[in-house]
């Protein structure tokens, strides 16, 4: 049997363990929630909607313990209170818009016709969440995918091992009923068995390139739909008119919150000549008053990434950059708490350029790359140069330019004087390798439901 472990990037030990279930474990679990969806979908929209708004804040009535579990599993600061503003902003305002999103298209009524497109439910939806904001990525889907009509199974990333087991018991308590929504622990191999024997309808993917290509491998062929929300590496472009404290302010937050573990972080920025020396000068004051220590003293505000072996990687890439000429700004002196695995000092580097992986493969740490252009041009470029697209960040006074701008850029989202936000009214979607499909607004309903064509002639 195989043991799934949760490590805590806190002290390096075991947080968290539980069993994996076997693959016919598993199968019967799902057909638990498909035999429940019929029921669940019959129900009405209000009635689903007001029952997700109830685990939801049930969900709130734990946050202590889920604050400080979420210290232990991903390494996040107790002092930001997890990530409930996010989570209840994104389950709300779903929930506003449930009814008009998943209304039926009425094309035609008249005495002769009624034709019209309705919106069903797929039928059971498979989660499968990352652990870096492992709350606010699930109910991305969660939320809409119950409020349709489908029942959900969920496997929550063994980093956030108990993130989905304690979604599903608060939603449970809360009068979900039994079976609507589920929780697995598997491994990869069963996860893909399953899905390669099409048991599901919809499968959203969010994490990393390397798992989005292994889950469409297991789906071909069964023509189950997919949606993959994976990596990043989203630029940054200040322009020389930009205002230069809020620049430095949202582009560094951007760069270093959840110690740079955002899908869509500021991981390279661009600057105006002009406005170079001040943006570099203040952004290495701005970072440099980090707190950096255990993530359950609530004075810390920068935790330890959430596993020794993603600090690593920033490591590389940081040494691989500055031996080919990149110059690191941050002094390592100001962070005594960096212990050369998870608890990592955020950086800065500049004299940075496209040839170091530092600029072109996702980072996912605290650690960003500023370089200086010319032009709106050379920006763009830039921005473009990369196999990722989820946000781009634009900084003028001048919103034309930056509509302008925006429309060259290849990115899901093109963000004016703010980033790494994600608004549930606006399509979070990603181009080029950071995936396909989208979540939230109204085209996330769409997306979790099916059209459906009445076409009924009522006289002759
Ligand atoms: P990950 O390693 O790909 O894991 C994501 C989830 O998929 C976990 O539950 C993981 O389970 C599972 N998984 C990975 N490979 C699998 C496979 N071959 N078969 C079955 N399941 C598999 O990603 P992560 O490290 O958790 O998350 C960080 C990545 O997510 C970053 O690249 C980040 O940019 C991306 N992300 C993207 C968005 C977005 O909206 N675009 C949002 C958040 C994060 P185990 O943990 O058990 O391996």
């Amino acid at each position: 049997m195989t043991i799934i472990q949760c490590i805590s990037p806190v002290d390096g030990s075991v947080y968290a363990e539980r069993p994996a279930l076997s693959y016919d474990d598993a199968a019967a679990v799902v057909a638990r929630a498909r035999k429940a969806q019929k029921s669940w979908a019959k129900r009405p929209l209000e009635e689903r909607v007001s029952l997700v708004l109830k685990g939801v804040a049930r969900l709130n009535e734990m946050a202590e313990d889920v604050v400080k579990e979420l210290a232990w599993q991903m390494g996040r600061p107790v002092r930001y209170g997890g990530e409930f503003k996010g989570f209840n902003e994104r389950s709300n305002y779903v929930a506003s818009i449930a009814h008009d999103a998943l209304a039926p298209l009425l094309i035609e009524k008249s005495d002769k016709f009624e034709r019209y497109i309705k919106r069903e439910a797929h039928g059971v939806v498979f989660v499968i969440a990352p652990w870096n904001y492992p709350y606010m990525t699930a109910i991305n889907t969660v939320a809409p995918a119950l409020m349709a009509g489908n029942t959900v199974v969920i496997k929550h990333a063994s980093q956030t091992l108990l993130v989905g087991e304690r979604l599903v018991r608060a939603f449970t308590e809360a009068g979900v009923p039994e079976d609507v929504f589920l929780n697995v622990f598997l491994d990869h191999d069963t996860t893909s068995k399953l899905i390669a024997a099409g048991s599901f309808n919809f499968i959203n993917f969010t994490g990393s390139v390397e798992g989005g290509r292994s889950i469409e491998r297991a789906a071909a062929g069964t023509f189950t739909g997919i949606g993959l929300e994976l990596g990043g590496k989203d630029p940054g472009y200040v322009m020389e008119d930009a205002d230069l404290d809020a620049a430095v302010d949202t582009l560094m937050d951007g760069a270093t919150y959840n110690s740079g573990q955002c899908c869509c972080g500021i991981e390279r920025i661009y600057v105006n000549e002009n406005l170079y020396d001040a943006f570099v000068e203040k952004s290495v004051a701005w970072v440099s008053n980090y707190k950096l220590g255990n993530p359950l003293d609530p004075e810390t505000s920068l935790g330890p990434m959430a596993h020794k072996r993603f600090a690593a990687t920033v490591r590389a890439q940081i040494e691989d950059a500055v031996a080919k000429g990149a110059k690191a700004l941050v002094d390592p002196k100001l962070f005594p708490a960096d212990d050369g695995g998870a608890y990592i000092a955020p950086q800065i580097l500049v004299d940075v350029d496209h040839s170091m992986s530092f600029m072109t493969e996702e980072t996912f740490g605290p650690a960003v790359g500023i370089m200086k252009v010319k032009s709106d041009e050379e920006a763009i470029a830039l921005m473009n140069d990369s196999k990722y697209g989820l946000t781009a960040s634009v900084w003028t006074k001048d919103a034309e330019r930056a509509t302008r701008i925006g429309d060259e850029i290849e990115t899901g989202t093109v963000f004016l004087n703010r980033a790494d936000y994600l608004d549930p009214a606006l399509c979070w979607t990603g181009v080029k390798e950071t995936g396909r499909g989208g979540s939230l607004s109204v085209i996330g309903f769409q997306n979790l439901t099916r059209p459906k064509s009445y076409h009924l002639r009522k006289s002759f």
